[in-house]
């Protein structure tokens, strides 16, 4: 049956399934909450692929990042490859239960996801557990933990998404990756506009979600010179310079209209930036299993002058 489903999964447009059994879990986890019966997690990575990225390296359209790598992975392509395959185990006889991430619920009071808006999350309303997808996808063996806690894949760096099926049939399970791609170069840090990651890795959300939506003038070609004009830090937050709170991060964010929304989907300006540049490493090392004719990076990256809004 596992290679049924791995064929199912792929057929569908997974790039790459893992499968972890229960017993790689704390018994703690939410995964046993959501499903006591739980005896495998059947991991799923989707590539995001390379060519959506190519407009924000260009500077030349932004929509093709969010509608294709987001929002069309998230609704589309990545609940239907869980369905087939959970149709597949059911048919079996098994219980089959798809996990994906919902992007507008929360357990923190005060945090935030820069992939849509903030003030469309509930916050510490909804009692339900999620489990954590990054450390799940790693157990699954669908790859390792990057400095920037993204999930780094030996075909596609950091460029996927994934989503998991819980099942209690008992499954053939694959190793947990030994990590060796994260070489610690710090390159994801350093490419964040907003300079939203901090020395051991950590990414603060607030801060993320006001950059990834394009704050930073220097990497917005849509932003106009007199932007800001009612702030006094305006010049330290166009040059990516501001230390935002959730509360001034809240008020910059509202004046942040420059791209429209993809449907629930706030249009990232940055495209995540720092998985680029992990990918543009990743790829001059010669690491990544799979190659392409010619580099992602094809020239030196583009910037505006913060004179320009001075
Ligand atoms: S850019 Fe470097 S430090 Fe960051 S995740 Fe990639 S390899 Fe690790
Ligand atoms: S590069 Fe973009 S997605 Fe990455 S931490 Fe910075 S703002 Fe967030």
């Amino acid at each position: 049956m596992k290679n049924r489903i791995i064929e199912l999964a792929k057929a569908n447009g997974a790039d790459i399934v893992g499968f972890a059994p229960a017993g790689r879990f704390d018994k703690n986890s939410p995964l046993f909450k959501i499903m006591p019966e739980t005896k495998t997690v059947i991991g799923f990575a989707f590539r995001v692929l390379r060519g959506v990225y190519r407009g924000v390296e260009e500077g030349s359209t932004y929509y093709q990042y969010t509608a294709m790598g987001v929002q069309n992975m998230e609704e589309t392509i990545m609940p239907m490859a869980q369905l087939r395959v959970c149709n597949l185990l059911e048919e079996e006889g098994y219980l089959a239960m798809p996990q994906r991430r919902h992007q507008m619920i929360m357990a923190e009071e005060n945090s935030t996801n820069p992939e849509v808006n903030y003030n469309g999350i509930y916050r510490g309303k909804v009692q339900e557990k999620q489990i954590d997808f990054l450390d799940t996808a790693v157990k699954c063996g669908l790859g390792e933990k990057g400095f920037h806690n993204a999930l780094l894949t030996d075909e596609f760096g950091p460029m996927v998404r994934y989503c998991f099926v819980l099942t209690d049939a008992v499954i053939d399970a694959d190793e947990v990756t030994e990590p060796h791609l994260c070489d610690k170069c710090g390159k994801c840090k350093n490419a964040c506009p907003g300079k939203a990651i901090s020395d051991d890795g950590k990414i603060d959300e607030w801060q993320c979600a006001v950059y990834y939506r394009g704050a930073n003038g220097t990497k917005n070609p849509f932003m106009p010179p007199n932007a800001f004009s009612d702030f006094d830090d305006r010049i330290e937050i166009i040059s990516g310079e501001a230390k935002v709170t959730p509360e001034t991060a809240r008020g910059i964010i509202d004046h942040l209209d420059f791209y429209p929304p993809v449907h629930i989907y706030q249009s990232s300006i940055c495209a995540r930036a720092c998985d680029i540049a992990c990918y543009v490493h990743l790829e001059e090392k010669g690491v990544l299993v799979k190659k392409f004719k010619t580099p992602f990076r094809k020239r030196e990256e583009w910037k505006f002058s913060i004179s320009d809004f001075e």
